[in-house]
């Protein structure tokens, strides 16, 4: 606990000014010293540094509030420990503090003392015989480029902590005045996206997944296209994470559930081995406590057997959930359909990813699919990949296959489905079900 005689050499005082819980100066107070610093000069010269604990709303889940309310405290602590005597230190937000450093302004030194902030905090946390690892990321700024008013400091900070959260956490950002224009222009793209939804300008492609052995489309999985009115048909690299990260994501993803599986229910009317369809998910959806009821409801109301739908999600948007996600999907699971890991691999936890969150397939990405017929370290991955697949009873999927060389790589080691430009791109609806037509038409009704 930081005390009280600590905060008051800090520059806040006791009462209302002090936050209760950590000690360090509450929100009002430290933004009356930030108003008063910045009034102080014409030309006001300091740093205002912004810290975030990453994913402390999956620790409070996870460990409880009493846990997450200890490591409140050892954050207020140590970022006194490593902050300069005249630093402020308060506590801007429920897992938000900010340290204003009322004399320094020169960026190296800023990163210094930040470096060693972050050096710090990512020390192991003891409470009461449990270790947590609890990372943090920080956003930095110095007067005046960062605003001449608390309101505009502030978020100038926010944005830098912003960018260093985006990134991957566990890391510091300088605010650029660039960043502000690239949240103007990702809040064009949301806004741009919502008039998108609303006119029903979102389409979805299906990319055919076949079985290596005979060739068949076992599968399709289904991919969002945006169809812009001037500049035609977008890929989803250019929206993707702006709908991901919006308040839209889950009613999108809703319509891409319900539209696949009307595609898959329409598929299994007219073939006897209809392909099953995959539906990718969005994180929100998964945070959502009705994504089991909502699956049931949509294959009850199309009468789709469970076994024609497949969710794919990746492990790090699986890892940001709590037990209550998991369950959901594992009732899922026992409903039979059909729970697969996309993008295998490119977490930073895959195997114990697999020990942890039952799943019936795992899709190894194309990244590693790519040189897997040149580069020996691909190779090896990829044949551990299919090996562990088969250890754990697992189908084995491989995205982005592209050459006569991948396939028969993956042929010779057993992997058991493909996906890539080999054996289609991703094709409008009609394509793949003339596609069907003519499977069913060479293989009967096997
Ligand atoms: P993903 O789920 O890993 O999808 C596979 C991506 O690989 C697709 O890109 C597909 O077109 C591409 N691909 C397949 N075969 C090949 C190949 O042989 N070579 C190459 N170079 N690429 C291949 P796409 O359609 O651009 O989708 C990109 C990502 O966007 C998807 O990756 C998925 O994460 C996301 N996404 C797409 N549709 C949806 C959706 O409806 N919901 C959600 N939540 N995410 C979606
Ligand atoms: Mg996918
Ligand atoms: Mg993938």
């Amino acid at each position: 606990m930081v005390t009280r005689s600590e905060v008051e050499a800090a520059g806040a005082s006791p009462g209302a000014d002090i936050d209760s819980l950590t000690g360090v100066a509450s929100r009002r107070a430290f933004l009356d010293k930030l108003e008063e610093r910045l009034q102080a000069q014409a030309e006001p010269r300091f740093a205002l540094v912004l810290i975030g604990i990453d994913d402390f709303r999956a620790f409070n889940d996870m460990h409880g509030f009493a846990e997450g309310d200890a490591i409140l405290q050892r954050v207020a602590r140590r970022l006194r420990d490593a902050s300069p005597r005249d630093a402020m230190i308060g506590r801007v937000g429920g897992d938000e503090f900010a340290v204003l450093l009322p004399t320094i302004s020169d960026p190296t030194l800023v990163r210094h003392v930040s470096a060693a902030m972050l050096s710090l905090l990512s020390e192991p946390y003891d409470c009461e015989g449990r270790r947590h690892h609890v990372l943090a990321s920080l956003g930095a700024c110095v007067m005046p480029a960062g605003g001449l008013c608390t309101s505009d400091a502030l978020a100038s900070a926010s944005l830098a902590l912003g960018r260093a959260k985006r990134d991957g956490g566990r890391t510091i950002r300088f605010f650029k005045p660039q960043m502000r224009a690239d949240v103007t222009t990702r809040l064009s793209l949301v806004q741009a996206l919502r008039e998108a939804f609303a006119q029903r300008q979102f389409e979805l492609l299906y990319q055919p997944q076949v079985n290596l052995r005979d060739g068949r489309v076992v599968g399709a999985e289904a991919l969002l296209r945006w169809r812009h009115p001037t500049q035609g048909l977008l890929s989803p690299a250019v929206f993707i994470d702006a709908l991901a990260a919006s308040s839209m994501a889950i009613d999108v993803g809703m319509w891409v559930l319900h539209t696949a599986c009307a595609q898959a229910r329409a598929w299994s009317l007219q073939f006897d081995s209809a392909p099953r369809v995959a539906v990718n998910l969005f994180g929100a959806q998964l945070a959502e406590s009705r994504l089991l009821t909502e699956v049931r409801h949509v294959l009850r109301e199309l009468s789709l057997p469970p076994s024609c739908l497949e969710l794919e999600i990746t492990e790090t948007i699986a890892l940001q959930q709590g037990d209550e996600v998991a369950g959901q999907l594992q009732s899922l699971r026992h409903d039979g359909v059909t729970l697969t890991c996309d993008d295998f691999g490119t977490g930073y936890a895959s195997l114990s990813f697999l020990k942890n969150f039952p799943v019936d397939r795992i899709k190894i990405d194309q990244s590693f699919i790519r040189s897997v017929a040149r580069d020996p370290v691909d190779a090896a991955i990829v044949r551990s990949v299919i090996n562990v697949g088969q250890s754990l009873n697992l189908s084995v999927v491989a995205e982005g296959v592209e050459t006569v060389e991948q396939r028969d790589f993956l042929l010779q080691h057993a992997c058991n489905e493909v996906q890539g430009y080999l054996y289609g791109r991703p094709m409008q609806a009609d394509k793949l079900t003339e596609r069907l037509a003519e499977q069913q038409r060479f293989f009967g009704g096997e």
